[in-house]
């Protein structure tokens, strides 16, 4: 994946989102610019990475994709530490004044963040001039329905956000939508946004989670598959009941797949975890959720270690509103290794 030298992603681990940072001379005045600041627990560690990017020049401003607390988690702690103007979709402006914990998912989905301020907001249509590039703000709405996206038509580059991940987007939330009729808005707009990237001739895609694609016209159609399955059962009720454990081995296989990118791989550590997982077979028990995620990670975890997911992961990774997702939310902030 190349992308132009004034662009840098740094991938995080979960829950954080991805840091876009940008360099380079704008119209803007703008010198240095963040595309979100990830989740709170890691904003030490965002301070850090930018202060290293940066190298001692300043950052100049931040602009979030949305105010989910993944993406602005770490506002307040970047904004002390280099003391940068902050701009948001004009659509979450009210959200961050009134500091609503349950619109901003903060309650819901069991998070923190710290509240800051902003300058001002960006809204669709809007041009910003970011790392000596212009980007048009377009808005995508869905997953957040005050979501935006910026594409740069010169480079062909959409920093999507949550609004089109390589497999997926992000969770449209049920309980936030209230009746049938506001999910259907919610499933209509998360259509309308995927058919907006859809008509743009993107070449790559930066998005929220996960690495940067170039493969988007395959990226879109499973993103479509999976809207469709959602529309296909309005009802939000699986054809089956399933027991929740499906969807916590999902929700591991997710958390894992994203451990072994961050910790590379690691042949020795998969050969030993594997022997184990023999011998623990061989003596007649059934595999257990840490022999499972050591499997799909290709490496141990430590005896204790807490296995840190989110409920995110197993909507995004299953249904988004299955009837299970608070019975897994439950009992995955007590599970740890062992
Ligand atoms: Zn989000």
């Amino acid at each position: 994946m190349r992308l132009p030298a004034a662009i840098r992603v740094f991938e995080r681990g979960w829950l954080s989102c991805n840091n876009i940072l940008l360099t380079g001379a704008n119209d803007a005045g703008a010198s240095a610019v963040l595309v979100d600041s990830s989740y709170i627990a890691h904003a030490a560690q965002t301070v850090a990475l930018l202060r290293h990017a940066l190298a001692g020049a300043p950052l100049d401003w931040l602009v979030n994709t949305h105010c989910h607390s993944d993406h602005m988690g770490g506002n307040a702690p970047v904004q002390r530490a280099f003391g940068c103007r902050t701009s948001l979709p004009a659509g979450e402006a009210a959200l961050i004044e009134r500091w609503d914990d349950r619109e901003m998912l903060l309650t819901y989905a069991d998070q923190r963040a710290e509240r800051f301020a902003y300058d001002d907001c960006f809204a669709d249509g809007d041009r910003l001039g970011m790392g000596g590039l212009a980007w048009e703000v377009i808005a995508a709405p869905g997953h957040d329905p005050h979501a935006v996206m910026f594409w740069c038509e010169a480079e062909r580059i959409l920093i999507s956000g949550d609004a089109l991940w390589q497999n997926g987007f992000g969770v449209i939330f049920p309980r936030l939508l209230g009746d049938a009729a506001g999910r259907d808005a919610a499933y209509a707009q998360t259509r309308a946004t995927l058919e907006r990237i859809a008509a743009l001739p993107v070449h790559t895609v930066i998005p929220g989670h996960g690495a940067a694609f170039d493969d988007v016209p395959a990226a879109l159609a499973r993103a479509f598959k999976r809207l469709e399955s959602f529309e296909r059962r309005p009802a939000g009720l699986p054809r089956r009941r399933r027991p929740a454990h499906r969807y916590q081995r999902a929700l591991f296989a997710t958390r894992a797949a994203s451990a072994r990118r961050l910790a590379g791989d690691r042949p020795r550590a998969r050969r030993r975890a594997k022997a184990r997982r023999r011998r623990h077979r061989a003596a007649g028990r059934r595999l257990t959720a840490a022999h499972r995620l050591e499997r799909a990670a290709g490496r141990p975890f430590p005896a204790g270690a807490p296995i840190q997911f989110s409920v995110l992961t197993a909507w995004s990774g299953s249904r988004p509103d299955a009837p299970h997702a608070s019975a897994v939310r439950g009992r995955a902030h007590r599970w740890r290794c062992r």
